[in-house]
């Protein structure tokens, strides 16, 4: 069942994600040689729970032990931290987090380098985030689900990439995952009709190979079957009559403080 959110849901909605925002603008500077994964989760859970109220969303949630689900190279989403796992030069990390606040949830991922990569993995993170956006501009009411995955499969299939099914997005609000499901494929005028007040985690994975992926022993870190590069963007998207809206940004109009979202 979908939950439609009212306007001031929303906004409570895009000051969790806000939090999320902010500590992503961080992420350039943490994502350092040397550094390890359990290190960059506690910088995480220590910058998110600094704003009143707020709680990292992906810690026990179905058992999952960090607040980052932070992902290297082939990996493609829900790698756990480690404090044996050091980045290094050429690395790309998937972040992927979560924040609840105020009884709402907000969840977006990106994809960064460690210091210099290969013109080829610079264009994997270019093109998913492009597929991103591609599918956030057809957020709107009248559309369907069907237009999201299309505009997400063209991108990706224009450009080579194999588009992980296994998993897709989905709609969040008071739980971190509701209906619908959202696909990063599909057919232009098919599914769910889009309406005003729905809020939908938005987030394509694009594999550098083959689409195929496995998950690995640990029953958590998912990898791409030919251990190809893969690469994860999310944004938290509310649908309205103005067209789509943004949630896990900067929150227009909030004070920032260091203590939290005023
Ligand atoms: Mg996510
Ligand atoms: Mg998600």
């Amino acid at each position: 069942m979908i939950h439609l959110k009212t306007p001031g849901e929303i906004d409570t909605i895009a000051r969790a994600g806000a939090i999320l925002a902010a500590l992503y603008a961080e992420l350039p500077d943490q994502l350092r040689p040397g550094r390890s994964t359990a290190e960059l989760d506690e910088f995480a859970e220590s910058f998110i729970r600094d704003y009143d109220g707020a709680e990292p969303a992906f810690k026990g949630l179905y058992g999952f032990p960090a607040t980052l689900c932070i992902s290297l190279n082939y990996e493609v989403v829900h790698g756990i931290p480690s404090p044996a796992r050091r980045l290094a030069v050429g690395d790309i990390v998937s972040v992927d987090c979560g924040v609840k606040r105020n009884g709402f949830f907000a969840d977006a991922a990106v994809t960064l380098p460690v210091g210099e990569i290969g013109e080829d993995v610079q264009r994997l993170l270019d093109i998913t985030q492009r597929a991103l956006e591609a599918g956030i501009a057809e957020a709107r009411p009248g559309k369907r689900l069907g237009d999201i995955g299309a505009a997400i499969q063209a991108e990706a299939e224009g450009a080579g990439y194999g588009i992980v099914r296994d998993l897709v997005g989905h709609g969040i609000g008071r739980q971190p995952h509701e209906d619908p499901q959202v696909p990063n494929y599909g057919q232009r005028g098919k599914g769910e009709l889009l309406r005003s007040g729905m809020v939908l985690a938005i987030e394509p994975m694009l594999n550098a190979g083959t689409a195929r992926v496995r998950t690995l022993p640990d029953r958590w870190t998912v990898v791409t079957a030919d251990r190809s590069v893969s690469a994860h963007f999310e944004h938290t998207v509310a649908i309205t009559a103005a067209g789509p809206r943004i949630l896990t940004q900067a929150y227009q109009g909030a004070v920032m403080t260091a203590g939290g979202v005023a």
